[in-house]
């Protein structure tokens, strides 16, 4: 080796090592080149005995109900020319991908299909056809009984990306389902990815792809990568040449935003009472008692305390959970009852008596017939409180 070529090894050295590590880095995040015959094909799974049809829910929208492809078109919105025959549409060869005329972010979809019993062709070939979320994602349609082809081409694959957890497929001729829950990708302001799709997908009621992020639109061959797209797109049904039949389509639009926070949040009109303060609060009232954990009281109905946090000297809720409890004080200032707030009803608790010395001096100096009588009474509160805890436990074992 010259000296020369030495010196040009060394220059270059870093560069070649950059470009190198940048080569090995070129991969897709799931570390699996798309259409990879080396990946491993899902283990088989015989789904059990399903009832289908099934039916749609009050608040689908059905795109195929078996009578007619009103609710498709084509790729530039003429009439579908796939064939509707025995309640059943099916791909015309040639014809094209039908798109619904309605579009669809996220969603749940429930789709039944079936391959040509009369088995034709192999691998790609055999019952290939497909459910295009918002026309971009698909979920792959396929004869997969005993039908050996790359690992994320098979039936229910997140096509080129994702395998299925399971080859859940049936016989082809034989009916089967796709229960589809997919969330869009969602984008910045400016068009940058904020956050990918995600599909789960149940084939024939078998968890096959659980909330996986796509990696992209799917594509045979390329890797696309995410750009901004609308919120809403037609769905598609693919035409890959082979005469695979579907009804009973039906598709539950996802609220944006199902969980919205509450318009009051928590409150922030927090005081902080003094220990010697609260200790005054501590006590037996009703079924519940209220006690002290350093610098809060808790509120204590048989399970762990639950953190009381202040309001005002009257008024405390609970730290986590919808209760607000509004005391009452004597003229001396001393808490003698609450109020009890939740889930929209409210129950008085008096406050027990705390003070056994004073109550043995008071026993002591009454009559025996006193006596007689106050048991009768402490018999009766007994009683009252066994029910009330009984009460308490119905509520609390409704609410679980
Ligand atoms: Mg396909």
């Amino acid at each position: 080796m010259s000296i020369r070529s030495v010196t040009w090894s060394l220059f270059c050295l870093p560069s070649l090592v950059v470009a190198m590590a940048s080569v090995a880095n070129a991969q897709l995040p799931t570390g699996w080149r798309a259409h990879d015959w080396d990946r491993a094909e899902a283990t088989v799974v015989t789904p059990g005995d399903a009832a289908l049809p099934v039916p749609p829910p009050s608040d689908a929208v059905v795109l195929f109900d078996g009578k007619d492809l009103s609710q498709w078109c084509d790729n530039e919105g003429n009439p579908a020319k796939w064939i509707v025959k025995d309640d059943v549409m099916e791909s015309v060869p040639g014809s094209g991908y039908v798109f619904t005329k309605q579009a669809f972010g996220d969603c749940q979809l429930h789709v039944e299909w079936s391959a040509p019993q009369k088995v034709e062709g192999s691998s790609q070939g055999r019952g290939n056809s497909g459910v295009f979320l918002m026309g971009l994602y698909e979920v792959q349609v396929l004869d997969s009984f005993e039908n050996r082809t790359y690992a994320d081409g098979h039936a229910a694959s997140v096509y080129g990306q994702y395998p299925p957890l399971v080859n859940a497929s049936r016989k082809p001729g034989e009916w089967q389902s796709y229960d589809i829950i997919f969330h869009r990708a969602r984008f910045t302001a400016d068009g940058d990815l904020l956050s990918p799709a995600r599909l789960t997908v149940l084939h024939n009621q078998v968890l096959v792809q659980d909330n996986v992020e796509s990696l992209g639109p799917t594509s045979w061959l390329q890797h696309y990568q995410y750009s901004n797209t609308p919120e809403q797109l037609p769905l598609s049904l693919q035409d890959h040449g082979n005469p695979v039949r579907y009804r009973n389509i039906w598709i539950r639009t996802l609220k944006e935003n199902p969980r919205p926070l509450p318009t009051t949040p928590y409150r922030t009109d927090v005081i902080q009472l003094a220990s010697s303060e609260l200790d005054g609060y501590v006590g037996e009232y009703g079924n519940v008692r209220i006690g002290r954990e350093g610098r809060h009281l808790t509120l204590n109905m048989g399970g762990r305390p639950m953190e009381l946090i202040a309001h005002t000297p009257t008024n405390f809720s609970v730290r986590y959970t919808a209760i607000t409890l509004q005391f009452e004080h004597d003229k001396d200032g001393k808490p003698v009852a609450l109020d009890f707030m939740m889930a929209g009803d409210t129950s008085r608790m008096e406050r027990k008596v705390d003070e056994p010395a004073a109550e043995i001096e008071q026993e002591e100096g009454m009559e025996e017939e006193d006596m007689e009588v106050e048991e009768d009474v402490e018999d009766e509160e007994d009683m009252d409180e066994d029910d009330e805890d009984d009460d308490m436990d119905d509520e609390n074992n409704a609410t679980r």
